[in-house]
C-alpha cells in the first residue's frame, strides 16, 4: 500500500515575496551642485546722517539709527590740543561729531550696519 505523500505544504511561514529584479542602471556622474551660499547682503554705504538702508542682518528695509563714537585719532587730536593749551578744543572734540565715526544701527534688529569713518 502506497503511502499518499501530503505534498500540500501549507505551513504558516509566508512566502519570501518576490523582489522583482532591479535593474541598476549607472547614471552619468551629476557634479555636486555648490553648496548653496547665502546670498551676502552687500554691506550698505552710509554717510553722516541717518539713511534709508537694507539691513545685512535681518534684510529689511531701514532708517539706521546713527550713534557717534570717539575714535583713536580724536583722542589723539585731543591730546595734541591739551599739550598746546587748548583744553577747551579738546574738549570740543569731544561735543561735536565732525571728529567722530558714526556707526549706523538698524532699529529693527538692533545690528550694526556700517560705520562712517571720519
Ligand atoms: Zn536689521
Amino acid at each position: 500500500m502506497a503511502t499518499v505523500v501530503n505534498v500540500n505544504t501549507t505551513n504558516n511561514s509566508a512566502p519570501a515575496p518576490y523582489i522583482p529584479y532591479v535593474q541598476c542602471i549607472p547614471t552619468a556622474p551629476v557634479a555636486p551642485a555648490a553648496p548653496a551660499a547665502p546670498a551676502l547682503q552687500p554691506i550698505p554705504s552710509v554717510g553722516p546722517k541717518s539713511c534709508s538702508v537694507i539691513c545685512p542682518n535681518c534684510r529689511q528695509q531701514v532708517r539706521t539709527r546713527v550713534s557717534s563714537q570717539s575714535t583713536n585719532k580724536t583722542h589723539i587730536i585731543a591730546l595734541i590740543l591739551c599739550l598746546a593749551m587748548l583744553c577747551p578744543c579738546a574738549v570740543c572734540m569731544y561735543c561735536t561729531p565732525c571728529t567722530r565715526n558714526v556707526n549706523h544701527y538698524c532699529p529693527a534688529c538692533k545690528a550694526l550696519v556700517n560705520t562712517y569713518e571720519r
